[in-house]
């Protein structure tokens, strides 16, 4: 049974509340913040340099993967 990625579910903080945060934040750290990722818009891993959270990054893994299964059983 494949479990599914809630996208869709509602940011558990309130969005006032996390810009205050983010705002407080850029104070403590001066270095670039993280990109966002281009699928989910999640913060992307710090070692990620395609653009993609760990989350999709998986994703992405695992649909490499079944590419990789499904080429191989039409030979
Ligand atoms: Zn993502």
């Amino acid at each position: 049974m494949k479990r599914k990625p809630n996208r869709d579910v509602e940011p558990v903080v309130p969005e006032q509340i996390l810009e205050q945060a983010l705002a407080a934040s850029e104070t403590d750290k001066r270095v670039a913040p993280p990109a966002k990722c281009v699928v989910c818009g999640s913060d992307t891993a710090p070692t990620s340099s395609e653009g993609l959270c760990w989350v999709c990054r998986r994703l992405k893994i695992s649909a490499w993967r079944d590419n990789d299964l499904q080429m191989g059983a039409q030979e």
